[in-house]
């Protein structure tokens, strides 16, 4: 034990249902509710740090949910974590994945607190233990995804007047596949060149249905193509790269580091989607944008929904980045009808701007989440197509 040896006294998970502004449709689930998995961790100097681990859909969209989240935190990790060095986070998170396989959301939230608690310690913003800002807002896009396409417009117009959003993209794959082009291609027609559009089809379509619709969404000018294909397809992912019709996004197929270097290796994206939960935690999220970089291949600071605490801390690694050339999705507050922190995330000029102070640099309101949570209300659903 080092002279400044500060332990981890306590870790504690609570999860936290927040209904969503409006239904959010994806190929794989809809969603009316977002479930947060919050993390706790409590050090021996009195300092706190909090985290957050959070899914799409539960279990639709990979295979860890909020409740396996809370459970293997509970059960596994805090009784390890319990009397280890808070000032050492890399060394508390090694040992971690060394023991526990997977998992990758639930070391992300933990890795997410222990960060925040070391970067409030040494009173920086936690982006200041990844390297350093390189710039203090992040473009942020936003998804449209109530299926409607009427609806889909009034609601880019809306974002385009306040001035919060000029990147908008649609998910779509849960219809015919003519359908969904159709779609995209009327609400590209709508908006035209005051925005840019792209599209996410999470999965749904064949390679042969990427290239029907490759060809029809470049001609209208659609930017991006966001995994049409299964994330295991490495081959079709490099054919429809090399197409070279639209840029194509890597996202479910981006399991960390050891899926950036097999991606990369095989050329199989124009684009990666880094996100933190999906990387297993901040630290495998900047190898998976390192790789990207080292490779010519762009980055995307991607989302999975998260809370206020999960977008704030993607916020401070993507901050890191000097290339950040797709911007981010980091609108998932946005997204939820409950504000958990005591001050807003502040999205303005089509940006989030990171807050300065340190750690995640926010505070909970623990009276709000005290409501929200739970163990103290009935349950939430998730509504599955
Ligand atoms: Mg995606």
């Amino acid at each position: 034990m080092h002279a400044s040896h500060v332990s981890i006294e306590a870790i504690e998970t609570i999860l936290v249902d927040v209904p969503t502004i409006r239904p959010h449709r994806l190929s794989v689930a809809t969603m009316n509710c977002q479930t947060l998995v919050l993390v706790r961790v409590r050090c021996a100097d009195g300092i706190v740090g909090v985290g957050e681990g959070t899914t799409i859909g539960g279990l639709a969209y990979g295979e860890e949910s909020p409740e396996s989240i809370k459970v293997n935190i509970d059960t596994y990790f805090a009784p390890l974590l319990k009397g280890m060095d808070a000032t050492r986070p890399g060394a508390a998170m090694s040992k971690l994945r060394e023991l526990f396989q997977g998992n990758r959301f639930a070391k992300c939230a933990v890795e997410t607190a222990l960060f925040d608690a070391q970067a409030q310690r040494m009173n920086v913003p936690l982006s200041e233990l990844f390297g350093g800002r390189v710039r203090d807002s992040v473009d942020v896009a936003w998804t449209l995804a109530s299926g409607d396409t009427k609806r889909d417009i009034e609601e880019a117009e809306e974002m385009l007047e306040k001035k919060r959003h000029r990147v908008f993209k649609l998910k779509i794959g849960s219809r015919a596949l003519a359908a969904d082009v159709a779609h995209v291609i009327a609400i590209k027609h709508a908006l035209g060149d005051r925005c840019e559009v792209r599209v996410d089809v999470n999965q749904a379509w064949s390679e042969c249905d990427t290239v029907w619709a490759a060809k029809r969404l470049a001609d209208a000018g659609v930017g991006l193509i966001e995994q049409p294909i299964d994330a295991t397809n490495y081959a079709g992912l490099k054919r429809l790269t090399e197409l070279a019709l639209v840029p194509i996004m890597a996202d479910e197929a981006l399991h960390g580091p050891a899926d950036a270097f097999a991606l990369a290796s095989a050329r199989a994206a124009n684009v990666f989607a880094v996100k933190i939960a999906q990387s297993g935690g901040l630290t495998g999220a900047a190898s998976v944008a390192a790789i990207a970089r080292a490779a010519n291949i762009d980055l995307y600071g991607g989302t999975m929904l998260e809370g206020a605490i999960g977008t704030v801390a993607s916020a401070q690694l993507f901050s890191t980045f000097d290339e950040l050339k797709w911007g981010t999705e980091l609108f998932g507050p946005l997204l939820l009808t409950d504000e958990i922190l005591t001050e807003p995330l502040r999205y303005e000029d089509f940006a989030l701007h990171l807050p300065q102070g340190p750690g995640l640099g926010v505070t909970l309101d623990w009276e709000r989440i005290g409501r929200l949570r739970r163990d103290t209300k009935r349950g939430a659903t998730v509504a599955m197509n």
